[in-house]
């Protein structure tokens, strides 16, 4: 069988380095006999949502990594980053037969003619480049090639919508209604629209998840190639701030931009305060569903965000992608050449035109 043309997934987020390096962390910070024994965990197999086994299992063609970075006051967000791009190219050089980075689009074909993953690194907290645009430039020379302008908290790009410094505490029952409110006054700061422009110069694409409401029109306003909301749903199906309200995803589809689908049960569904989220693989199809009525099918994707979110009983893992790929088929109506778009051909076509 010819391998090359089924490989076909692609998806725009994971938080597997962070898994990483934390398990290697608590191994550095527990040398606990016991623990010892147990191999560490690593790219190529891990007991995560996801490693280059399961990706081959699943057939994905590439799969973007992100660095993840939880700003915290005193820690430098820049020096944890190199961190995780170390660590990301250690593990990229260990498995060097099986996948392969991109900087180029060029290098995913070459990737797909040679049967390797494509592997692409990305930032996820604009924060990480201290509102410094030569940082940025350094990180797109690492291989960054998109990036989140903030994550969920201010940062000097921009504010988000889901504000971890203002925001109440999980266990408050006032905190899923809070979750229903976006920042619409708190856009880009004038460095932000700085970022914009240099993000564009390079190539680099810009990634409006987590950005507040206020944000995502001034990219709107100060942009002009496509952008991505690398893992975000709709906000008419599931009502969190995290997710694109109806006007949004029909300009993002106007610029060619795309959307891509997030499998946390808080961002599927909206249940009773206190009760369990499962996240099923319907309301993962019904995000589908709304998303290409409302801006057609062309501007939807996948961004998983396997790995920064909660296990997902009916997609425990992305070994487990046949499941989705065939409720979209049978339960949303997709048909070959529109699962083709929807499974990494859309995401692509941005690529391409970016990188
Ligand atoms: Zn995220």
């Amino acid at each position: 069988m010819d391998t090359t043309h089924q490989m076909k997934l692609v998806d725009m987020h994971c938080d597997t380095l962070g898994a990483l390096l934390h398990a290697v962390m608590d191994r550095e910070e527990n040398p606990d006999a016991a623990k010892q024994t147990d191999a560490l965990p690593t790219l190529l197999h891990n007991s995560f949502h996801i490693d280059l086994e399961k990706l081959q299992k699943s057939q994905y063609l590439l799969q973007n990594f992100a660095v993840f970075i939880f700003l915290r006051e005193g820690e430098n967000p820049l020096e944890q980053a190199l961190h995780m791009i170390d660590l990301y190219y250690r593990e990229l050089e260990a498995n060097q037969t099986i996948v392969a980075p991109v900087y180029t689009w060029q290098d995913i074909l070459e990737n797909q003619k040679a049967g390797k993953l494509s592997a692409m690194l990305t930032l996820e907290e604009g924060g990480i480049c201290k509102g410094d645009l030569s940082f940025l430039r350094i990180l797109y020379r690492l291989g960054a090639r998109m990036m989140t302008l903030t994550w969920n908290f201010p940062n000097e790009i921009g504010h988000p919508n889901n504000n971890m410094q203002t925001r109440l505490p999980h266990d408050d029952p006032a905190w899923a209604e809070r979750m229903k409110i976006p920042d619409t006054e708190h856009g880009l700061t004038e460095r932000g629209i700085e970022f914009l422009a240099e993000m564009e110069r390079l190539g680099m694409i810009i990634d409006v998840s987590h950005l507040s409401d206020a944000g995502f029109y001034d990219v709107l306003a100060h942009t002009t190639k496509p952008f991505v909301a690398s893992h975000s749903n709709a906000r008419s199906v599931c009502p969190h701030v995290r997710n694109l309200t109806d006007d949004m995803i029909r300009k993002l589809a106007e610029r060619g931009g795309v959307t891509g689908l997030n499998f946390c049960a808080d961002f599927l569904t909206e249940v009773p305060f206190g009760t369990k989220n499962p996240g099923t693989i319907d309301a993962i199809v019904a995000h589908a569903r709304h998303i290409a009525d409302v801006g057609g099918v062309e501007c939807l994707g996948l961004g998983t965000d396997y790995d920064g979110i909660s296990t997902h009983e009916e997609l425990p893992d992305a070994s487990y992608m046949d499941r989705l790929i065939d409720a979209l088929k049978t339960k949303g109506g997709f048909s070959e050449r529109e699962l083709d778009l929807i499974l990494g051909q859309n995401v692509l076509r941005v690529y391409q035109e970016i990188l």
